[in-house]
């Protein structure tokens, strides 16, 4: 069974700050280590629950901030890990297609304007549905009939995802207090959890919905950007190239990688 894991860092236990990339100093840049081994063991984690479940094709995508962070060389398995600039993607979820059988979504974060949730940003809205970053690629899994099997990040995530898809397995691992502090399971016992969600998910892959929202879309990302269409891909595509530089042609500039066309 082939599986694509979309991986956030936000919901990973031990999270509870912002990551700053801005900033070097000794404890943050020890902080910012810290919660990559914390979020790589998680990764582990449900890779190996999902091999015990019967996957035989693991691709991982490095998806949060600067687009590496999951120390890979730590990962073992039938994995592939799509990591770099994420500015510079094919898309979001690059290389999610129809030929997977199961997703999952792991260090999520809730959508912006949750109340008691750790860390929340980012809020769509599609013909009314309010969506976070995972529901988001819960409905592109859908949009390619991939069912989402599971998903793990705080108590206001599992509410997110349980409204989309009740059969989705969800590992709660922490419960926030504050935007920025929360009650949350030991290391050990995340991963434990992990592992047994994304275990049970994935055996339970036959008797869990892909989410589809029905077209015409109407899209809103945030304030400002608004799309309609009848492509769920596409309109999706084309609000987020607000941000991102998609398919495009890279000319090299000392260490970066800028637009050959700017
Ligand atoms: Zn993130």
């Amino acid at each position: 069974m082939k599986v694509y894991i979309m991986c956030d860092q936000e919901g990973t236990a031990g999270m509870v700050h912002f990551e700053n990339r801005d900033h070097n100093d000794a404890w943050n840049a020890w902080y910012r280590q810290r919660i990559m081994k914390l979020q790589t063991a998680e990764v582990k984690a449900a890779v190996q629950g999902l091999m015990d479940a019967g996957a035989t094709d693991i691709l991982i995508n490095d998806a949060h901030g600067s687009g590496y962070n999951i120390l890979f060389e730590e990962l073992e398995g039938p994995v592939q890990v799509i990591h770099g600039n994420q500015r510079h993607a094919e898309f979001w979820t690059s290389r999610l297609d129809d030929t997977f059988d199961a997703g999952c979504y792991l260090g999520g974060h809730p959508m912006d304007g949750t109340k008691k949730g750790i860390l929340p940003h980012t809020h769509w809205d599609v013909n009314g549905i309010e969506l976070g970053e995972v529901g988001m690629a819960m409905t592109l899994f859908g949009y390619f009939g991939v069912p989402t099997v599971f998903v793990s990040g705080d108590v206001a995530v599992e509410r997110e995802v349980k409204a989309l898809c009740p059969g989705t397995e969800v590992a709660a691992v922490k419960e926030a207090l504050a935007p920025d502090i929360a009650m949350e399971h030991i290391p050990a016992n995340a991963r434990n959890m992990i592992y047994e969600g994304a275990k049970r998910g994935l055996e339970r892959v036959s008797n869990i919905e892909p989410v589809r929202i029905a077209p015409p879309y109407q899209l809103r990302l945030g304030a400002n950007i608004e799309r309609t269409g009848d492509d769920y891909y596409e309109v999706v595509y084309s609000a987020l190239t607000e941000y991102y530089h998609y398919n495009r042609e890279f000319k090299r500039e000392g260490h970066e990688w800028v637009l050959a066309d700017e």
